[in-house]
């Protein structure tokens, strides 16, 4: 487990060139390790680091007294800082020779390279934040659309922290009152409703639960594959969704070699597109075979399928072959090259039986319906929040599902009126389950977990 009392230090920004570059100390001799590297610039009347105070000046290997860089430094002292603990910054030019001389120069003096996550574990670990909010910094970070970067915003703010603590609460409170009724006769307690009191949380985790899929769905996106036979226009359809061209369209079939992936935005939501690989060889049942074989492989990791038919002509055995193995996955028709024609092929849309749009991937005709229809099938016909949601996360939605399940329970259990100590049972968990949302009882292993998904620096 990670140990408070080391001085850590990063680079905390990207690594690459750019105009400046962080370097971030975090602990008890962050501050001294600023002392010994740093020395003050211009103005030589200047010799105290005011706190939270950007100063320049050079950072100067005090062995060989040799220059490393011109920077700006600061030192924000603790508490009010976001690890709790005195905190260096150290902003010197974007370049990797320059950040990793003043990242070393600071390991000699006594520093240790921080872990992935150690400096919002640090915040954790000393009470600025709460499990979820941390949780949060990554997902602000790693944001993809405004809604998922509202919603982690929110989160980090303490959105969902203060509605599972305040469910938790009242949860405990029930708990408190059973385990007294235990210690104590029952005249010598006062009567209390607790049913109320898990009716209460019971409704409120329903709640919360109801919009986590579509908090998810923001926050971690979809994958949807683009199927179809050669030639009914996949990549013409994967450049007019990503408005630009990355993908090579032709009218020979086969040219996309590997298969693409781009991101949209749909509505908020991050939709990974997945063209599948074109088709190199030339004879027909080959063709057919290779085709449906990588279908299905873009399929199997794929929430969605976009089955791309050409609407301008009647549908072939390939066209059916590729719709026969959608095996019940969410599925959007897309009849296509509707330029072409006046009249779509009744028997091509009956192909699949799934919501079917008519496009012109060349003209751009109906494309605002598909996108439509891709969120609504995603949503299930649900109707996208207005606020951004609570939960977003598959580890908060567990938790929180074993939580309702429990006080589920419980509740029965009380209104049956079986034992008290029953009824605790699974109280007690539903407490803990809560807690570990917020990381009142999380374990070190699901700790360490949680922050080694960070980057270093972070
Ligand atoms: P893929 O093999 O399924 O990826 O198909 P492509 O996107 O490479 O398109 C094959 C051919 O059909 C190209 O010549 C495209 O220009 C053409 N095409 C694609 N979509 C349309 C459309 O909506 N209308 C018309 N008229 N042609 C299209």
């Amino acid at each position: 487990m990670y140990s408070l009392d080391d001085t850590i230090a990063a680079i905390s920004t990207p690594i690459g060139e750019g105009g400046i570059g962080i370097v971030r100390l975090t602990g008890p001799e962050a501050r001294a390790i600023l002392d010994r590297i740093f020395a003050l610039g211009a103005d030589p009347s200047q010799t105290e680091l005011e706190p939270r105070v950007l100063h320049y000046g050079h950072i100067i290997d005090p062995a060989s007294r040799q220059a490393i860089d011109e920077v700006l430094a600061v030192h924000m002292p603790a508490p009010k800082t976001y690890t709790r603990q005195d905190i260096v910054e150290i902003q010197g030019h974007g370049g990797i020779v320059a950040l990793r001389g003043i990242l070393s120069l600071c390991l000699r003096q006594g520093a240790r390279l921080a872990e992935p996550g150690e400096f919002t574990a640090r915040a954790f670990l000393n009470g600025r934040l709460d499990l979820a909010q941390a949780e949060a910094v990554l997902d602000v970070v790693q944001a993809r659309t405004e809604v998922s970067l509202q919603a982690a915003i929110g989160q980090l703010a303490g959105s969902l922290s203060d509605q599972v603590r305040a469910v938790r609460a009242s949860l405990m409170e029930a708990l408190v009152y059973l385990e007294a009724s235990l210690d104590f006769a029952e005249d010598e307690i006062p009567e209390r409703g607790i049913g109320a009191d898990m009716e209460q949380a019971v409704a409120h985790l329903s709640c919360l639960l109801e919009e986590a899929e579509r908090g998810i769905i923001y926050r971690q996106g979809i994958r949807a594959a683009i199927v179809g036979r050669p030639n009914v226009g996949k990549s013409s359809l994967l450049n007019r969704l990503l408005r630009t061209s990355r993908a090579i369209v032709t009218s020979i079939p086969g040219t996309t070699r590997d298969t693409l992936e781009e991101t949209v935005n749909l509505q908020g939501i991050p939709v990974v597109l997945v063209d599948t690989a074109g088709i190199t060889d030339k004879s027909e049942d080959v063709i057919e075979r290779l085709g449906i074989e990588r279908s299905r492989a873009a399929l199997s990791q794929s929430d969605l399928a976009l089955l791309v038919l050409d609407a301008s002509q009647p549908p072939t055995e390939a066209d059916r072959a590729i719709a026969s193995i959608m095996d019940g996955k969410p599925s959007v028709v897309v009849l296509n090259k509707i330029d072409l024609t006046d009249a779509v092929h009744r028997d091509v849309a009956s192909i699949l039986n799934a919501p079917a749009v008519h496009v012109s991937a060349l003209t751009g005709t109906g494309i605002q319906d598909l996108e439509q229809t891709i969120v609504d099938t995603v949503f299930s016909g649900q109707v996208a929040a207005a606020e951004p949601p609570a939960v977003t996360s598959p580890r908060h939605k567990e938790a929180l599902a074993r939580a309702l399940d429990h006080a589920q329970v419980a509740l029965s259990a009380h209104r049956e009126g079986l034992l008290a100590d029953l009824v605790a049972i699974d109280l007690t968990a539903a407490v803990n389950a809560l807690g570990e949302i917020t990381g009142q009882t999380a374990g070190e292993d699901l700790v360490e977990l949680i922050f080694s998904r960070f980057c270093v620096g972070k």
